[in-house]
């Protein structure tokens, strides 16, 4: 029995948390009988006790892998370290939830200075085995040795422009022993050792620095991006070489077995002839696109296509695959479902239910709900004048503008500031990630589509174009050449990543359309989910934009936006600083026919949904003149008055006059903690007029669409109710205004009043509450304010941030539900409101029910609909989707 070691023989595509990924995979292939070079892995439990026992591996691990890499020995016929004959293997890494580029892999372990001669009297091909000794030394060295990268570089290009190659080809046998020098004098001055020799000390030091990188920065920062558990780790593969640098008849690359910028349903990928697979990924050089396989190798070609079927009817979904080709032989080294763009995911998931090769649950269980945001972005006008710089490879859809910038780090701090920065580069390496994760955008002048940046992107649904050829950088002198332009750093370009087109200047953007297969995947999953879907908007374009992308109704229509309206201030102010009860009623009676307005618009726009509207909310301040602002005028008009006289007096004497009245008042509704404060129907309460006049307004409105033979669904909402009297009487006050227009105008109207559930004694006295109201909206922003004790504005700048990244609470509870706690104030409250009124309508209007998580909840907790941002809808729609199929009601 082993404990850490699994040859790929012995696994599954199933076990990837304790394989990796690739290692699953791996196996999975090799079971399928597929060309997969033999290895094994150390599983992600060995990464644990690699880390448990202080960064080394223990000796029982090491006892088995050195057992394992004696049967690889007899499987391949070769021997590790052998004079003749020598076994060499990669040492890979792979996470349970693929991260590309991200961690660190090792080739050509096992050449030393005899192998190295081995390799090549048996290949017979000097040049070849010294290409391998320095790729090798040069990996090790930036791996395990920590040598920067560029120090190899440098001697490579001194005998580059030594000899005067052009490129690597053209380097001979002599050459590359030059550099295998150069090299060797470089490890040592930096680790005041020689390079190992060792072909096992080789391996236990890159098994080690492979289970370290789990923990390189950006690992860190792509698992905090994608929001992969830090604790999985990440397994190792130890697998046997194969060879695409053997000469013309070698070579190797990726593929995908679908376009995954566009999801069009041909092969897609690129190659490269005499290479070893480092040179795709990383995008040092541009590659060939795989259609010219065909002609290069032709049978290897019709083999591949092959192997593409193949894998992608069985695992059923798009392959991500890497191969190599060693002197006319085809190897499988990985294949992994592939990251695509949202709008590849959602073409993808259509066709692949067309061709039955998947249902439609498992269609839309493929496509993640965060992801249709990218859908939702605008593109480049196609009407617009656009000046064309240059066009590369479209390697992720979309338009980004920015000013640009060279440097990862520059890039960062400039989006900090607040700019909108595309990043630059020749070729991005994963280290940039924080860059691109700043970025607007990405161009790199290298590198093709299956780049790790080009995957990278993709997967953040970021816009990229790459392998721009007639882009030079000057990096040092913060410039670019473009063709015959010159772009300095700073400068505003963008990119179209569904086209490859760089632009110079800002281009004008249109909002994208929903594809048709897009519509279809949704329309399956509204044939699934079993919440309703709600948007929360407060004027007519909105709600028709948000009736556009299927929303059920309005789950929250603020009325405050309302009030707020240039035109509209002066007669609020007027109603809050009236002195008298007519001057209230009179800049009242103004207010009446704007709001039944409002509310007549958007009724219309929602005709036959209901339409929940929230009376007044905020504490009357907010539409009042800034306090400190008006201190400071009241000084300076003070000041003024000392030195004039006559008619400029008076004026200031009047203007001091209306300041000083202003700011009694003011004074007299500032409040030292708002939020808490006079607000909601606490303001209902203490002016009924206003709340009275906005119910007038919405069934008056309510009685002329009737009129016109429409249907309109009116819900009233009162706010921050925490004590069953509060919502009774403002219940009473909007019942009697309903009966009074009823018999005004002669018509039967719909009156549903219902209350937001925000303060934790509405949530926990929720049967008393329940008997006034004929629905419950969960406004969970405002509960988790009050659950917490936090105020969120001084929350989110101060220290939520160190909170999530301490890991004090696991995320932000205003983006994701805190469900341990403000969840069960949702419990309470959904289980004590029904043992009233079994048929209580249940919603939630916070930000958190467009988030996917919280959807969950809401699902798990038999709510009936979420509200959320018009955009959000598709996304809700999705999510909603995904929860019924995890946690079905019955
Ligand atoms: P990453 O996750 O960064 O892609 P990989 O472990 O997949 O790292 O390896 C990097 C490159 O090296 C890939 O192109 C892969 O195909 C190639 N490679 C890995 N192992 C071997 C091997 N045994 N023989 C030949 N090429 C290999
Ligand atoms: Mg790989
Ligand atoms: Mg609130």
């Amino acid at each position: 029995m082993t404990q850490w070691v699994h040859p790929f023989a012995t696994g599954t595509a199933a076990d990837r948390y304790l394989l990796g990924g690739k290692g699953a995979n791996l196996a999975e292939m090799t079971k399928a009988g597929l060309p997969v070079p033999p290895g094994f892995t150390l599983g992600t439990t060995a990464c644990h006790a690699f880390y448990d026992s202080g960064e080394t591996l223990p000796e029982t691990m090491w006892t088995e892998v050195q057992s394992a890499v004696q049967a690889l020995e007899q499987e391949t016929e070769k021997s590790f370290g052998g004079a003749v004959n020598p076994l060499l293997v990669s040492v890979r890494s792979g996470a349970p939830i693929s991260m590309p580029g991200m961690m660190d892999t090792v080739l050509n372990l096992g050449l030393n200075d005899t192998t190295v001669r081995a390799l090549a009297a048996q290949t017979g091909n000097d040049r070849f085995a010294f290409d391998c000794y320095r790729r090798f030394i040069q990996m090790f060295g930036d791996v395990v040795q920590s040598i920067p990268h560029y120090q190899f570089e440098h001697i490579l290009d001194d005998v580059k422009s030594d000899v005067g190659a052009k490129d690597d080809q053209a380097l001979t046998a002599e050459d590359w022993q030059r550099v295998i020098a150069g090299y060797r004098k470089l490890v040592e001055r930096e680790t005041g050792k020689a390079f190992p020799q060792d072909p096992y000390d080789q391996l236990r030091l890159a098994i080690e620095a492979v289970f370290r990188s789990w923990n390189n920065q950006r690992a860190i920062i792509y698992r905090r991006v994608h929001k992969i558990a830090d604790d999985l780790g990440t397994a190792v593969n130890v697998q046997s070489m194969v060879f695409g640098n053997m000469g013309d008849n070698s070579g190797t690359g990726v593929a995908f077995t679908r376009n995954p910028s566009t999801g069009e349903p041909s092969v897609f990928g690129e190659y490269l002839t005499n290479a070893q697979g480092e040179d795709v990924v990383a995008g040092i050089r541009t590659p060939k696109p795989i259609a010219e396989l065909a002609h290069d190798m032709p049978e290897i070609y019709t083999q591949f296509l092959q192997v593409c079927e193949q894998l992608e009817a069985h695992y059923r979904d798009v392959q991500d695959i890497e191969f190599t080709v060693e002197e006319g032989k085809l190897f499988l080294l990985q294949t992994r479902n592939a990251k695509r763009t949202a709008a590849a995911a959602v073409k993808i998931a259509v066709a692949l239910v067309e061709e039955g090769k998947i249902d439609k649950a498992t269609a839309v269980s493929r496509v993640d709900p965060d992801q249709l945001d990218q859908l939702l972005h605008p593109g480049i006008d196609p009407n617009a004048p656009v000046d064309e710089l240059a066009r590369g490879l479209p390697a992720s859809p979309g338009a980004a503008s920015g000013r640009i910038t060279f440097d990862a780090d520059e890039a960062e701090q400039w989006s900090k500031q607040g700019e909108a920065v595309l990043l630059v580069r020749t070729e991005t390496t994963p280290e940039d990630i924080h860059g691109i994760l700043a970025a607007q955008g990405i161009l790199t002048s290298r590198g093709g589509m299956t780049s790790h940046a080009a995957v990278v992107a993709r997967g953040m649904g970021k816009p990229c174009v790459c392998g721009c050829d007639a882009l030079t950088i000057n990096t040092r002198d913060g410039y670019a050449r473009i063709g015959d332009r010159t772009l300095r750093k700073g400068d505003v370009i963008s990119i179209d990543g569904a086209t490859g087109r760089v632009l110079l200047g800002e281009v004008v953007r249109v909002q994208a359309e929903l594809s048709a297969d897009f519509q279809a995947l949704l329309s399956w999953a509204d044939e699934i989910r079993q919440l309703g879907v709600r948007a929360n908007a407060d004027n007519p374009e909105d709600a028709t934009r948000a009736r556009g992308f299927g929303a059920e109704g309005i789950g929250l229509c603020r009325t405050e936006h309302m009030f707020m309206a240039a035109e509209r201030v002066p007669v609020v102010q007027a109603m809050i600083l009236a002195s008298t009860p007519t001057e209230r009623g009179q800049a009242l009676a103004a207010l009446l026919p704007m709001q039944q307005d409002d509310f007549y618009g958007i009724l219309k726009a929602m005709d036959g949904l209901p339409v929940t509207i929230r009376l007044l909310d905020p504490p009357l301040h907010e539409f009042l003149p800034n306090l400190e602002q008006l201190v400071t005028r009241q000084a300076v008009l003070q000041t003024r008055l000392q030195y004039e006289n006559g008619a400029a007096r008076t004026l200031i004497e009047q203007e001091l006059a209306d300041v000083s009245n202003l700011l009694g008042k003011v004074r007299q509704l500032h409040e030292l903690n708002p939020m808490l404060g006079h607000r909601g129907c606490r303001l209902g309460i203490t002016f009924p007029e206003v709340y009275e006049m906005q119910a007038r307004a919405i069934f008056q409105a309510t009685a002329d669409l009737q009129k016109e033979g429409l249907n309109p669904q009116p819900e009233v909402m009162i706010p921050l109710v925490g004590v069953r009297e509060e919502l009774r009487r403002m219940k009473e006050l909007v019942e009697t205004t309903a009966r009074s227009v009823e018999a005004e105008t002669g018509q039967t109207l719909p009156c549903v009043i219902g209350t937001m559930i925000e303060v934790p004694r509405a949530a926990l006295t929720a049967d008393e509450i329940a008997e006034e109201a004929e629905f419950f909206s969960f406004g969970t922003n405002d509960l988790t304010q009050t659950t917490f004790g936090y105020s969120r504005d001084d929350a989110e700048g101060k220290f939520l941030h160190h909170y999530t990244t301490e890991k004090i609470l696991p995320e932000n509870p205003f983006a994701v539900l805190d469900a341990t706690g403000v969840g069960q104030l949702i419990q309470i409250a959904t289980q004590k409101g029904r043992s009233v009124r079994n048929d209580l309508k249940l919603g939630i209007c916070g930000e958190h029910g467009g988030e996917k998580q919280s959807i969950h909840f809401c699902q798990v907790q038999g709510l009936n609909y979420v509200s959320c941002s018009p955009f959000r809808v598709p996304l809700a729609r999705l999510a909603a989707a995904h929860a019924a199929l995890v946690d079905p009601r019955t």
